[in-house]
């Protein structure tokens, strides 16, 4: 028995740590991404979908249970390792069966939800013990203490993991896939391949094509965002912003070298001067606060205003 194992253990295509690491960020990725989305939905119409923005870790469960099921019934992978060719096998069969197929979904759906349940907590927890401390909140100093080293604990073992991985003393370079006794592989063979001849031919079915490309634009769309997500998060966006030009000063129409000084309506130097901020002309508060009160716009240029618009110039 220990022969063939062996020779199965040696035949398989072991990835780099680079794709390895590449395919675990590309799956952490969906999260943030879908909330941007939600949190926008959510603030262009409240009423409608706060529901969405409340309950978003129970909809990113359900919508990311519904990929990865599909994906590690159809390619026996996540859906970020069958976007980099990578395959799921158990270390022990070297196949991948329905034992691997209910660890690899609660390690890449449930505990991920369970965790930022348990995350969102205890952050809670930490704001509230901001303030004064009581005798029973020692209990959660104490809780929050055990669940800060254990999220230690958990981070260096993933440096080792990769460690152990890179100089081939361990074939899985995360805890979950130690735990579940899983590893990857090169080459997914049952990635669906067909060219563009066999689409007219008729040799693929509509339903295959139309299936393909749906999936294909989420993986391509998730690594997109994955780019997104390193531009916004690295220098080299906020560098190109600074660099940018200042852009000129809009030019002075007549009225405002007319009005230099003094307040358009009563002709004087101002008294508590105040700024329209529509217009961006000055006037004396008591002068400006009557008009506006009769009139809806700036006397100047006639650019609609109200009593809102008027910012206090606090200038000695
Ligand atoms: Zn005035």
């Amino acid at each position: 028995m220990a022969a063939p194992s062996n020779i199965s253990a040696n035949v398989i295509d072991r990835p780099s740590i680079f794709e390895l690491v590449a395919a675990q960020s590309l799956d952490s990725t969906f999260y943030p991404a879908f909330k941007k989305i939600a949190l926008y939905i959510g603030a262009r119409n409240p009423e409608k979908f706060a529901v969405i923005v409340k309950y978003y870790d129970e909809l990113f469960l359900i919508l990311n249970g519904a990929v990865q099921q599909y994906y590690l019934r159809k390619y026996c992978s996540s859906i970020s390792e069958t976007f980099y060719g990578l395959g799921r096998y158990n270390l022990k069969t070297f196949r991948f069966g329905k034992r691997d197929f209910f660890v690899s979904f609660a390690f890449l759906v449930i505990v991920p939800y369970l965790f930022r349940k348990l995350e969102s907590h205890m952050n809670r927890v930490k704001e509230k013990l901001q303030d004064e401390l009581t005798i029973e909140d020692k209990y959660k100093v104490l809780g929050l203490y055990s669940y800060r080293v254990a999220k230690s604990t958990y981070e260096f073992t993933q440096i080792i993991k990769y460690i152990t991985y890179l100089s081939n003393r361990s074939k899985t370079h995360n805890l979950p896939l130690f735990l579940s006794s899983i590893s990857l592989k090169h080459g997914n063979p049952h990635q669906e391949t067909f060219s563009f001849i066999d689409i007219i031919k008729g040799n693929v079915r509509l339903s295959t094509v139309l299936g393909t490309t749906i999936l294909r634009t989420l993986e391509f769309g998730g690594f997109f965002l994955q780019f997104l997500q390193w531009y916004q998060g690295s220098s080299a966006s906020q560098k190109i912003i600074l660099q940018l030009p200042t852009p000129d000063p809009p030019t002075l129409d007549r009225n405002a070298t007319k009005f230099s000084n003094i307040c358009p309506i009563c002709y004087q130097s101002f008294v508590i001067p105040t700024t329209l901020s529509t217009s961006g002309y000055t006037f004396c508060y008591k002068c400006i606060t009557k008009h506006l009160n009769k009139k809806p716009y700036c006397p100047v240029t006639n650019l609609p205003a109200i009593i809102d618009d008027l910012v206090r110039i606090y200038d000695n």
